[in-house]
């Protein structure tokens, strides 16, 4: 092995850059040179890259975003742009291929490898969590803390007036970032796809809950958090309903793309060191058409077909200490 492409793909990740870091230092350490590829498929269908060597990854484990850019790629829906990344890595002498990105890239790259012996191997690099085959994913420790940071905030404010909010954080179709930062900041609710709340049921759930909650503690905050999609018009719609149904103005507070950034977190930044360099060592031994990952401290390789089954549960305990909680 030569010569190794890197992509980052999909939504970018706090780590992402610690990742391409850990990637280009091992294979360095094997005498194999990199490759990376810009604005996820984009770059490759339309061949626009640059050699990353150690000089030009050294100090960015800590930056948020990604040095090779990300974006979407519709185009990788149709075979004949597939056909074409697989022209621009034989053209680029390219012998593995390592995409860091999310379950979408990864049946991206699970099609790619239909069509060509070159070895491809993702890297788990999502705020979601909702990565099948990996405990943590790359990023998703900062956007937990940066989420809880802005609740805490958010907290001071909704003590001093004695207000209601409603806080929408991330997940995609994944409660994992509402469950642990609903937990940490102590939110007196949390919704999240995984407690199966009927939508019409929501705001019933909820009013209740508030009235019997500020009967037994008087005047007091009340948090939300409330995983995106969970509920179907979302946070400012709930907020709306659930003030006319209680008769107590109650606020909504969108999170949105402030928990994609920021400086990466020590465990971001280990994972994605860790994760990165068992790509390159999983490509030098051979695997192709696999994730790596890590799973009770151990590191894994997931087939790439079975990284997006969505089988992936939130912590049943914490689930079950947050219900308890609430009854
Ligand atoms: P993520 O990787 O974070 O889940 P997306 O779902 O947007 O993000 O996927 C990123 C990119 O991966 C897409 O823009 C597309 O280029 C590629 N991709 C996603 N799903 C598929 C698919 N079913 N077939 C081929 N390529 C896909």
């Amino acid at each position: 092995m030569k010569t190794i492409g890197i992509i980052t793909s999909g939504g970018d990740a706090p780590g992402m850059n610690a990742a391409i870091h850990s990637i280009v230092t091992t294979a360095r350490f094997h005498n194999i040179q990199c490759i990376g590829f810009e604005r996820g498929y984009n770059g490759l269908i339309d061949d626009i890259h640059h050699d990353l060597t150690l000089t030009n990854v050294k100090h960015i484990s800590h930056l948020g975003g990604t040095i090779l850019k990300s974006a979407r790629c519709p185009r990788m829906l149709e075979q004949k742009f597939r056909n074409q990344v697989i022209e621009t890595l034989i053209n680029n002498s390219i012998d593995g291929l390592i995409v860091i990105g999310g379950d979408g890239s990864f049946q991206g790259a699970h099609l790619l490898s239909q069509i060509t012996d070159i070895p491809i191997i993702g890297v788990p690099g999502t705020i979601d969590n909702d990565i099948d085959g990996s405990d943590y994913t790359i990023g998703f420790d900062t956007a937990s803390n940066t989420a809880l940071d802005a609740i805490d905030k958010i907290r001071d404010t909704a003590d001093a007036f004695e207000r209601i909010f409603i806080i929408e954080v991330m997940g995609r179709h994944s409660g994992q970032l509402a469950l642990n930062v609903g937990i940490a900041a102590e939110a007196e609710q949390i919704i999240c796809p995984e407690m199966a709340i009927d939508p019409h049921l929501i705001v019933q759930n909820i009013a209740q809950h508030i009235n019997s909650y500020l009967i037994d503690n008087g005047h007091a905050s009340y948090i939300i958090v409330a995983a995106e999609n969970t509920y179907p018009d979302g946070a400012l719609a709930l907020a709306e309903l659930l003030t006319k149904q209680i008769g107590i103005e109650c606020r909504a507070s969108v999170l949105g793309h402030m928990q994609r950034g920021g400086l990466a977190s020590c465990a971001d930044r280990t994972l994605a060191t860790k994760l990165g360099a068992f790509a390159v060592e999983s490509l030098i031994s051979g695997y192709n058409n696999v994730m790596s990952g890590q799973v009770n401290g151990q590191l894994t390789l997931t087939e790439l077909e079975k990284t997006g089954l969505g089988t992936k549960q939130v912590d049943p305990y914490l689930l079950n200490i947050y219900t308890n909680k609430l009854n």
